[in-house]
């Protein structure tokens, strides 16, 4: 069910236009990820939808309701941002419940409010410390508690995590995955992190230059990439993608249909080594990387293409050893000289 439509959203920035004419139907419940390269728009495109950034052109629709030219605090929609942006003088308690003391609502409703996203949040026992007196993971808690409180519309994620360490990230990504599964609250969030990207989402929209390259699950965009440049942002390490005349023997030995002026992409766990001699491709090991449960295996080709393996087990493989490449040919990805998808 369409819940937010965005139609022909355009920004401009001066003379740039940030935004070119995005459409994007997001439906109830549905939590969204926007990825792309730095500058491509996230940020922008979110502070539109919150009504932080005026709208140039397009319609903006909330529930059937033209929300375009409405003041941010009519939109019924909170925003989570990676600053947090909390009161320093103002009590957990207070942080949270400012928002309803503002639209006067009354004050047993507000405590009834505050404690129950308080206990959903963990945060029941730091009511009434005040934001300095936490740490960055109960800070940002208190962030998304302000935004629960006033069970909007729509709750938007600036990337919430990035200031967190590494450990605490991980955490506090579970916990906004729970938070989603108990609340069900149609969301968008903006990272720049894949395993966010990929572990929150029910639909990942792809940003490049102010344009959506594509909308997919997770998986459809790691398995069926639109094009090359998306084939490429996702996954990690990045899809190995070759030029066909450094891999002649796929078109050749192996039948693919690979365009001569085209690419092939492989995903890493698509390219396995073997024995020097056997294999479609011989090359050279250039760098192992030994991450415990996997191995990641950099390989330069006789053709002068650069391949990295992906293993789940240890090697004994180093730096200068002959290896032949065996290759996953069903699994390749084809593209023209554009990057367009010739074969999925
Ligand atoms: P990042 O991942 O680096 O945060 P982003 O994808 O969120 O990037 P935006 O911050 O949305 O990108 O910026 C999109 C484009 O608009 C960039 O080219 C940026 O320089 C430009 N831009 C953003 N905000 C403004 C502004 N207030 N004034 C002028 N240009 C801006």
């Amino acid at each position: 069910m369409a819940y937010l439509q965005l139609q022909g959203i355009e920004k401009f920035f001066g003379n740039h236009r940030a935004i070119k004419g995005v459409d994007l139907t997001i439906n109830q419940g549905e939590f969204i990820v926007f990825v792309g390269p730095s500058g491509c728009g996230k940020s922008t495109l979110l502070r539109l939808i919150a009504g932080l950034e005026h709208i140039d052109g397009g319609q903006l629709l909330l529930d059937g309701k033209d929300i375009t030219h409405l003041p941010s605090s009519k939109r019924d929609l909170a925003m989570v941002f990676q600053s947090y942006a909390l009161y320093p003088h103002m009590s957990v308690y207070e942080n949270m419940s400012f928002a309803l003391k503002l639209a006067k609502v009354d004050e047993a409703t507000i405590r009834d409010k505050v404690e129950r996203a308080a206990k959903i949040l963990n945060l029941t026992a730091y009511l009434s410390r005040t934001p300095k007196e936490l740490s960055g993971g109960q800070r940002q808690r208190v962030a998304i508690g302000r935004a629960i409180v006033r069970a909007p519309k729509v709750f938007l994620f600036d990337e919430p995590l990035s200031n967190l360490d590494a450990a605490l990230r991980g955490q506090t990504r579970v916990e906004i995955a729970k938070l989603h599964r108990d609340l069900g609250a149609t969301t968008i969030y903006v990272t720049h992190d894949q395993v966010e990207a990929m572990t929150l989402a029910d639909r990942v929209v792809v940003l490049r230059d102010g344009l959506i390259e594509q909308v997919g699950t997770p998986l459809e965009l790691y398995d069926r990439p639109a094009n090359q440049f998306v084939a490429q942002f996702i996954g990690t390490p990045q899809m190995n993608v070759v030029a066909s005349q450094a891999v002649p023997q796929l078109a050749g030995q192996y039948g693919l249909p690979v365009q001569a002026d085209g690419f092939v992409g492989l995903r890493p766990e698509c390219v396995s080594l073997t024995n020097a001699g056997s294999g479609a491709v011989q090359g050279t090991v250039e760098l192992v990387e030994a991450l415990g449960a996997e191995t990641l295996i950099y390989v330069a080709t006789e053709g002068g293409a650069m391949l990295v393996s992906r293993q789940n087990s240890r090697t004994a493989l180093r730096a200068g050893d002959r290896v032949g490449v065996d290759i996953d040919v069903a699994a390749a990805h084809l593209f023209d000289a554009h990057g367009r998808i010739t074969r999925k």
